[in-house]
């Protein structure tokens, strides 16, 4: 008799588990095959609103006030930039790279991703993200959409924009060097500056320190909700890195959790 009871109580637990862990979105995150059709998603009795876990926003002096934006000049474009960056000769990148990666996306929604630097791909194609990280991202983008992360808004690479630091691929992929940082950083601040976006979302420790303002480790960083002029900005793990090490992934989805939530308050 006992022994029954124990059964179906571990049952009972294993769906309340099961359960969870869908309404969390971990059912089957980023598992879609490319091109696959997600599964309609089965409507749910509205149910009382879980704690949000804590965040907390820095202000700008607590970061040390660096991560404050250049001004855009009256008149600059998202193409205009795009045209001087395929054009840049600022730093020796230029040698070695195949084609400039200006950025995509239109950034219609408020949201934009910030990576490092284009990798073999994203120099053949022109694009960032393209690559087999860039494969990563998009899943993330379309799991974002698939579980309506922020009710009513569609997001696709369209409707975002991704940038990266550098514009053009370093060798190797070698990290970028400071000086490469300082001759290039002024593209993404004019492209943040039009932009304007509800939220910036920093991909890996490059694209964090530098709109942060200070060094760290993703780690320390993320979690906290930063302000980069008028947006809010969190940083997360690169995609790179959950390809390296897929325990990565549970926090970089609840970094987009937390950022969702951060949009609508925004
Ligand atoms: N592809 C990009 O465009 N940026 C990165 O940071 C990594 C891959
Ligand atoms: Fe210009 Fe940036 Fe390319 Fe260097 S990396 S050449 S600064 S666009």
């Amino acid at each position: 008799m006992a022994a029954a009871d124990d059964k179906k109580e571990l049952a009972r637990a294993t769906r309340t588990y099961l359960a969870r862990e869908a309404d969390a979105g971990r059912g089957d995150l980023w598992t879609l095959a490319a091109g696959e059709k997600p599964r309609p998603r089965r409507p749910r009795a509205p149910k009382a609103e879980a704690p949000a876990p804590k965040s907390t926003i820095a202000t700008l002096e607590a970061v040390g006030l660096t991560g404050v934006p250049d001004l855009s000049p009256a008149g600059d474009t998202l193409d205009q930039i795009a045209h001087e960056v395929r054009g840049c000769t600022k730093c020796g990148l230029c040698e070695t790279r195949t084609q400039a990666v200006p950025g995509v996306g239109t950034g219609k929604v408020g949201v934009v991703f910030v990576g490092e630097a284009p990798g073999a791909e994203e120099d053949r194609r022109g694009e960032p993200f393209v690559g087999r990280a860039g494969d990563l991202l998009t899943k993330m983008i379309q799991a974002m959409d698939e579980k309506q992360l922020i009710p009513g808004v569609t997001l696709s690479r369209e409707a975002v924009f991704i940038a990266n630091v550098l514009k053009c691929r370093p060798p190797e992929n070698r990290n970028p060097l400071p000086h490469e940082i300082d001759a290039c950083s002024p593209y993404l601040k004019r492209q943040l500056a039009l932009l304007q976006p509800k939220v910036i979302f920093c991909l890996g420790k490059f694209a964090a320190e530098l709109l942060v303002g200070a060094k760290g480790t993703i780690g320390g960083m993320r979690g906290t909700v930063y302000r980069y002029g008028d947006s809010k900005l969190l940083v997360t793990y690169h995609p790179a890195a959950c390809l390296r090490n897929p325990n990565y992934k549970r926090p970089v989805w609840e970094d987009l959790q937390l950022m969702a939530r951060e949009y609508q308050s925004a």
